[in-house]
């Protein structure tokens, strides 16, 4: 069959636009380079597309009709939430033929089951929604990450979001018990149960959870629900190395058990960075150290015990010198100023200049080894290269970032940067680990991922993707 003309795609277009706007009226279909630029472009702004128009749907109704519609006419979907994914999966390519289908809109929580212990949630609640309604009536839903104010549960479920109460509620993948999916082909799968036990198959809702769009449009959820804690104790613990702060995780989960809910890591390079590009933040100590843990236990009994629980368990620590220093949050305030130092380390290191990122993770057996052996590495690679090493240890995940050497054009490191995430994900693969604890692979890391897997799981891959979207019209370019 000959190629289309010009004209007859310039016509084709068109017609899909105007089938868009017939199914969810003209104000949900954005088309100019105005309107559509900041849907077109990455959190990062790494990553820049130019799609065929910005679709908005309301209801599941629509959402099936829009991925019907571009399926009839192999038209490209791009399923997009809050925007905030790190690896480029919510952003088109350059043709001009894709279609985002942004799911804020659909941003109802459509029911509560207080004695179930579930919230069934629309796609495009804002996460830090959904935890303010669970707070509402006494529950919490602890899924927590700093882009909290604007990414979505569709895109959480869609990246498996993990954050910094893994350690004690897991990943997204834990905290779901059922799904609806638009399937690529406009079909509606109605799995929204809410059961603890399911043993009827294949658990299908685990296939769409982490698969960043490539099989689906996730359009609700039904989420789990906890208790509220009543108190809270966060606390800064300065280290000598990784080593050290790995023996205080040990430590604390023998003697705090469950009530261990964060451990955060970071170096003091990275509270250097933070202390430079935020000069209101106050470093926890009047003297340096090398490594700090950021330490929070909860309580759903008991507000007091919980304090003290985690000040006789970093007494011993310094008794037995395992710990160089430790400064316990007195208020709420303090608190706070404890998780700013860490949730402001991503902003602080892009004020710094160029750097490499990489969201590793690793048995936390081997955490330690690993920053060693690929710290040296780096440094024979590229002797100044400053390491940016912090994240949620007590899960295995580090964002082991590396900025470029004092005096390095940005440009001449950019020219390395690949070399160099070869040399850190080498490393976390000789130890067990992993290229992508919880960002995804989306566009950044598919073509990365293939030196990691065997060929029997990409081949496994790339099989389920077929049966689900034989016509690959479902986020397409991204992950395998
Ligand atoms: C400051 C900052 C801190 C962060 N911290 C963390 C962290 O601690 N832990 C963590 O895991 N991530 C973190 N992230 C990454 C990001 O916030 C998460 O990946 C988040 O889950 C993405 O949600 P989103 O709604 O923004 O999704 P988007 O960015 O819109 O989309 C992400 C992927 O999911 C797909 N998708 C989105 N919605 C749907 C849907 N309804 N159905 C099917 N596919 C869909 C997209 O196609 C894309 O592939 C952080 C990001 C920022 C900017």
């Amino acid at each position: 069959m000959p190629a289309p003309t010009n004209k007859e795609s310039d016509d084709l277009e068109k017609s899909i636009i105007k089938q868009l706007v017939a199914v969810v009226g003209e104000a949900a279909v954005l088309t100019t380079t105005e309107d559509t630029g900041p849907y077109a472009v990455d959190w990062r702004r790494r990553y820049h597309g130019r799609p065929l128009a910005v679709v908005k749907p309301a209801s599941t109704v629509e959402v099936a009709a829009v991925v019907k519609l571009c399926a009839d006419n192999r038209v490209a979907v791009v399923p997009q939430g809050g925007n905030t994914g790190l690896v480029g999966g919510a952003t088109p390519d350059e043709s001009g033929t894709q279609v985002i289908v942004n799911l804020s809109r659909m941003n109802r929580i459509r029911g509560l089951d207080l004695v179930n212990n579930t919230l069934t949630a629309e796609a495009g609640c804002v996460l830090a929604t959904l935890q303010q309604a669970a707070r509402d009536s006494d529950r919490l839903f602890p899924l927590s990450l700093a882009a909290e104010g604007s990414c979505e549960i569709g895109g959480n479920l869609s990246t498996n979001a993990g954050g910094t109460a893994v350690l004690r509620y897991g990943n997204t993948r834990e905290l779901v018990l059922g799904l609806e999916v638009v399937l690529p082909n406009g079909e509606v799968w109605e799995g929204l149960r809410g059961l603890r036990k399911d043993n009827t198959g294949y658990d299908l809702k685990q296939l769409f959870i982490g698969a960043e769009g490539t099989l689906g449009i996730v359009t609700a959820a039904v989420l789990k629900l906890f208790p509220l804690p009543k108190g809270r104790a966060t606390a800064i613990v300065a280290c000598e190395t990784p080593r050290q702060a790995l023996a205080l995780l040990s430590h604390l989960q023998a003697n705090c058990g469950e009530r261990l809910t964060g451990f955060e890591l970071f170096s003091d390079y990275c509270l250097g960075l933070v202390l430079k590009h935020f000069p209101a933040s106050q470093a926890p100590f009047a003297a340096r150290f090398a490594h700090y843990a950021l330490v929070e236990l909860t309580d759903t009994l008991s507000a007091d015990r919980v304090q003290s629980v985690l000040e006789e368990a970093l007494a011993a620590a310094l008794e037995r010198h395992m710990i160089k220093d430790a400064a316990i949050a007195a208020n709420e305030s303090q608190c706070r100023q404890f998780w700013g130092i860490r949730e402001r380390i991503p902003e602080s290191e892009a004020a710094e200049g160029r750097n490499v990122k990489h969201d590793v993770s690793l048995p936390i057996s081997h955490i330690a080894e690993f920053i060693e052996a690929a710290e040296a590495s780096l440094v024979r690679r590229l002797p100044g290269i400053r390491m940016v090493t912090f994240g949620h240890l007590g899960d295995g995940n580090l964002h082991y970032n590396v900025s470029l050497p004092q005096g390095m054009s940005p440009d001449a490191f950019t020219g390395v940067a690949d070399e160099l995430s070869r040399i850190v994900h080498d490393h976390a693969a000789r130890l067990g680990g992993s290229i992508s604890a919880e960002h995804g692979l989306g566009q950044m890391k598919r073509e990365e991922i293939t030196h990691y897997k065997s060929a029997i799981e990409i081949n496994l891959m790339k099989r389920i993707k077929a049966a689900l979207d034989p016509d690959g019209i479902m986020n397409p370019g991204k992950v395998i």
